[in-house]
């Protein structure tokens, strides 16, 4: 049996609210689904189409053949609608509308718009007054990362529910991880998966190395040992970010409060780092998120980085 609003992890209260709307009836046909990606939206709204076109039950049963469609993503009911590289297309406007034409299908119909955000405004446009108001029988799922990338036109056409981080023990429930991981993703599966990937795990271990080597070796900004690993900037900016994990870790150390602490894999960096005057930590932090900021206005990472290792020497105490 597949019912997929069983799988869903989290989110039980959101969930049976949607659920309730629709047995009680006036239920909203046009809702957008916000929230970090990765903690459920996509499969909320596949379980919710289920449920919508099951015959036998409000939650979905799982055993019907219209369930079963539904759970192995062919239901003729169901569309789901992904950008065609950076946008959704004014082609796939067309493809909703051609949709909710067919004159074979009877019962609901259900749209899933994956990363709404993308609609560009000609599509949008093209879409407002069905996002509007439906045809009987027929809902859309918007789904995006926050309302702020959305057209006002579509946000407040659609009824906003908003889904939250998942927490560690939810995730712990579903995936097998170190706590490090854990405690790193912020709620989303998709966060967890790529942290445990073989690259990222390296690229945060060569973090840590750097971030070793700075601390000991006076002549670190002359060996440039540093300097290929900031060559690409996106991954020059996960290094920092990992090196301000680390730091905020030592301060935490310092004062105690191990709950906190997120680098458990990096025991004796974090160690060391937290036997430093608790000043030079606090400057480093401030320097680091100085560079992040530099990163993200496109800034030659190189360039930033020389400048964070040269001013970090400075004899700040
Ligand atoms: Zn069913």
């Amino acid at each position: 049996m597949i019912r997929l609003l069983d799988q869903v992890l989290g989110h039980h209260e959101t969930i049976e609210k949607l659920v309730d709307s629709f047995v009680r009836g006036r239920p909203g046909q046009t809702y957008l689904f916000v929230g970090p990606s990765g903690v459920g939206k996509r499969k909320t709204s596949w379980g919710l189409a289920q449920a919508l076109l099951c015959p036998q039950n409000p939650r979905g049963c799982g055993l019907c053949p219209s369930c079963l469609r539904v759970g192995s993503g062919r239901h003729e009911g169901v569309l789901q609608i992904q950008p065609q590289g950076p946008a959704i297309k004014m082609e796939q406007a067309k493809e909703i509308l051609d949709f909710l034409s067919l004159k074979s299908l009877s019962g609901n119909r259900v749209i899933i718009i994956d990363q709404a955000q993308l609609l560009n405004p000609q599509t949008a446009n093209a879409l407002l007054k069905t996002l509007e108001e439906p045809p009987e029988g027929t809902f859309f799922f918007l789904i995006a990362p926050s309302v702020a990338g959305l057209m006002p036109t579509i946000r407040s056409r659609s009824r906003t529910v908003q889904f939250k981080p998942l927490s560690e023990l939810d995730l712990a429930k579903r995936v097998k991880a170190p706590e490090w991981a854990l405690r790193s993703a912020g709620g989303s599966f998709e966060k967890l998966a790529q942290l445990q990937e073989g690259p990222e795990q390296d690229l945060r271990r060569k973090a840590a190395e750097i971030l070793a080597l700075f601390i000991k070796d006076t002549d670190f900004l002359l060996s440039e040992i540093w300097r290929p690993e900031f060559k690409d900037r996106q991954q020059g900016q996960r290094i920092l970010s990992y090196w301000l994990g680390y730091l905020k870790d030592a301060v935490y150390l310092q004062e105690g409060v191990k709950s906190q602490i997120v680098s458990l894999d990096q025991g004796p960096l974090v160690k060391s780092l937290a036997e430093l005057p608790r000043q030079k930590l606090l400057n480093w932090i401030e320097k680091a998120i100085q560079a992040e900021l530099a990163l993200n206005a496109n800034r030659d990472a190189q360039l930033v980085m020389e400048e964070f290792f040269i001013t970090s020497r400075d004899p700040i105490i």
